[in-house]
């Protein structure tokens, strides 16, 4: 079986030269031809040697996604669906902002952790995703687009502490200043709250930012919306989360989703400051999109203001994130997964 050039990083590319008799330093230049240049096959890096070139198409493969589907929003928002050649397929979104362009891309082909109200969870879980697949969706994008994404959010399908190796090798590639060289500080890990994942994310020396879904204030509601709550409870996730802010000095960002008479009335905001006051933190609020067979319904825009503002007269900085491409179902938590064989 051929490996996922994408799945390594320059060191490891450097190892896999020597093995098949290769001088290392022909690594950077390879590396340029992937991540800087965006080829699409090996016969396209002309400044490599016929033969190398060939050694490298009989070793390696380049994980180059077809386009199975793209949808455009009335936002401009775009929401791919790639095919992942195994007869899975996963989604990915491309957002434009003021600053430039966004990415949110998948972790995973569907997600175990259950959450109620997110449609990437209905389907079940098939598999990680390899650092390779989760890089080749900024690049995949990219080509397609002819744009050069900025940011980078993992906020997809999947559970990205739960793909924990495979995340950071992606981090790893996408940080490279030979490869993509996107800034960590331009990168975001989402997590449903695996807490020992994130005191192992809080002794890695790097700049991503840190969100957690928190969506509840009482265990009894979290423990409803989120399994993965019965497991780690919401006092161990703070912990965890005080920690990691310790040991970073990185500022935590909390998802909160607004449902209406749900979780969002004052009782909810009053206990949301007394977990969060003093911490160095923000709160993004998002109002909760909606799913098929989803119970929740999207809080009044009046209603989320008043709990932003409640929020912020009483010390917890906190946001509404704007909604992106609901339209076209590629929105928070409106990405499935897709199996294309047998359906
Ligand atoms: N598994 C990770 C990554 C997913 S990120 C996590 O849970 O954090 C996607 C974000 O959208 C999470 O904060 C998730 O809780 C939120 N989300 C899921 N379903 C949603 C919905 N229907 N409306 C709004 N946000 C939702």
């Amino acid at each position: 079986m051929k490996k996922n050039i994408k799945d390594l990083s320059l060191e490891d590319l450097q190892e896999e030269l020597k093995l098949i008799g290769e001088k290392p330093y022909r690594a950077e230049q390879i590396f340029k031809w992937i991540y800087q240049d965006n080829v699409s096959t090996f016969e396209d890096m002309s400044n490599i040697s016929l033969e190398l070139r060939k050694k490298l198409e009989n070793n390696f493969t380049l994980c180059i996604y077809s386009i199975l589907d793209k949808q455009i929003s009335k936002d401009g928002t775009k929401k791919y669906l790639f095919d992942l050649s195994d007869g899975n397929a996963i989604e990915t979104v491309l957002m434009e902002y003021k600053h430039g362009y966004s990415i949110c891309v998948s972790t995973q082909i569907g997600c175990k952790m259950g959450c109620e109200f997110c449609a990437s969870t209905g389907v079940g879980f098939i598999r990680s995703l390899s650092a390779g697949e989760i890089v080749e969706q900024v690049l995949a994008v990219e080509r397609d687009e002819n744009v050069k994404v900025s940011n980078l959010v993992f906020m997809g399908i999947g559970e990205p502490l739960d793909n924990y190796n495979n995340v950071m090798q992606a981090i790893k590639i996408l940080n490279h200043p030979k490869g993509i060289n996107m800034g960590a500080r331009h990168i975001s890990i989402s997590t449903s709250g695996l807490v020992p994942k994130i005191y192992e994310l809080a002794e890695e020396d790097m700049q991503c930012t840190l969100s957690i879904s928190l969506h509840a204030t009482t265990d009894e509601k979290r423990d409803e919306m989120m399994p993965i709550n019965k497991t780690y409870n919401i006092k161990s996730l703070m912990e965890a989360c005080k920690y990691y802010i310790q040991k970073t000095n990185k500022r935590i960002s909390f998802e909160y989703a607004l449902a209406k008479e749900n979780n969002d009335n004052l009782e909810d905001a009053k206990r949301l400051v007394k977990l969060l006051k003093g911490m160095l933190c923000h709160v993004n609020l998002i109002p909760i999109n909606k799913i098929d067979n989803g119970n929740y319904v999207k809080s009044s825009n009046e209603n989320i203001l008043k709990f932003r503002d409640y929020l912020n007269e009483n010390g917890v900085v906190a946001t509404v994130r704007r909604e992106l491409g609901a339209d076209i179902d590629a929105a928070c938590g409106q990405l499935r997964k897709k199996v294309l064989r047998g359906e």
